[in-house]
């Protein structure tokens, strides 16, 4: 049997990075590099490497994804069968959920590396592996991306970097991983979750999205300044089940009028509440003063998806009607 087409796109990251000379770590290898550091991988696949990025993963932007995505959506419709991305992990749960909802027609399996090659046991060969394993032999109808990490196979929508070091940094806390993957096979725990689709040919600019992190006693200054800047949305990590100070609630409830806001939790797992508590502040009343609530989709990502869905052009309607599914 021919072995499948999968192309790897290398954008920088942990799993990309050898140290300089005082020993800190920093990008330097390319595509190749990190697939010859992954030696069987030819095995499973022809493999084809793109030099896309070599940067640290904070220094990723939306039009970044956005070309990634038009790229990545050209090789599928021309018969690739998969496509891997390395990156670094500090924002690829951002990446991966941004590719997960403009990918179509096939997969994009995210992975990186929680130890750089100049350490001792080293992870980015066998995430890279994984990854391409599952790229190469997925069977399950995917369009959009997942998240290969220490051999757990993660929704974008739901994995969050959990831990600043461990191998074990990716965790899907609501519903633990959606399968795990070794040299052995795949063995899926639960289905894959749908996530709409918004196409990057579709996307005509970059909406400015605030994000605003409730903490105690924060007295709205941060927020002020946001009501004062030239903000396009807003998503609110709010306490809990979404709530926040009752100064808070006002304000928020006077720039509804300026922008859409999302109600979300910085909590990291379940769902926004939205008929539990009446109190000023709380979600009842946010949500009834116009604040929309995020479901199961967390503050960051809920980010994500307000970026690129005004960014394209959808309605507020929509964007109601879209996190009412998450
Ligand atoms: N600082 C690195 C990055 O995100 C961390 C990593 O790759 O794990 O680029």
């Amino acid at each position: 049997m021919a072995k499948p087409t999968i192309h790897i796109f290398a954008l920088g990251g942990t799993i990309a990075m050898v140290p300089d000379q005082h020993g800190g770590a920093r990008p330097a290898l390319s595509a190749t590099d990190i697939i010859a550091a992954a030696p069987g991988i030819d095995d499973l696949a022809n493999i084809h490497a793109h030099d896309f990025r070599s940067v640290a993963s904070a220094n990723l932007s939306f039009e970044d994804l956005i070309d990634l995505a038009k790229e990545v959506n050209a090789l599928l419709s021309d018969g690739a069968d998969g496509v891997v991305v390395t990156q670094g992990t500090d924002v690829l749960e951002e990446s991966a959920f941004a590719l997960d909802l403009m990918v179509d027609g096939g997969a994009a399996i995210f992975t990186g590396a929680m130890r750089h090659s100049g350490l001792e046991g080293s992870d980015g060969p066998a995430n890279l592996a994984n990854a391409v394993r599952l790229a190469a032999t997925i069977e399950r109808p995917v369009a959009g991306a997942l998240v290969v990490m220490n051999g757990e196979i993660h929704a974008p929508s739901q994995v969050r970097k959990v831990h600043t070091s461990s191998f074990g940094a990716f965790a899907s806390a609501e519903n633990g991983p959606l399968g795990r993957i070794d040299g052995t096979g795949v063995e899926w725990a639960r289905s894959i979750p749908q996530t709409p689709n918004i196409s990057p040919g579709s996307i005509s600019g970059i909406a400015r999205i605030a994000y605003y992190a409730a903490v105690m006693d924060d007295r709205s200054a941060i927020l002020q300044t946001i009501a004062d800047g030239d903000f396009d949305g807003l998503v609110v990590a709010a306490f809990g089940g979404g709530h926040v100070a009752e100064e808070t609630a006002d304000l928020l409830a006077a720039m509804t009028g300026n922008m859409p806001i999302v109600l979300a939790s910085r909590t990291g797992a379940g769902r926004i509440l939205e008929n539990v508590y009446a109190y000023k502040g709380a979600e009842i009343d946010l949500i009834s003063r116009g604040l929309i609530p995020a479901r199961n989709l967390d503050a960051r990502k809920s980010r994500v998806f307000l970026t690129l869905a005004l960014g394209a052009g959808w309605s507020l309607a929509e964007i109601r009607t879209v996190f009412s599914k998450f």
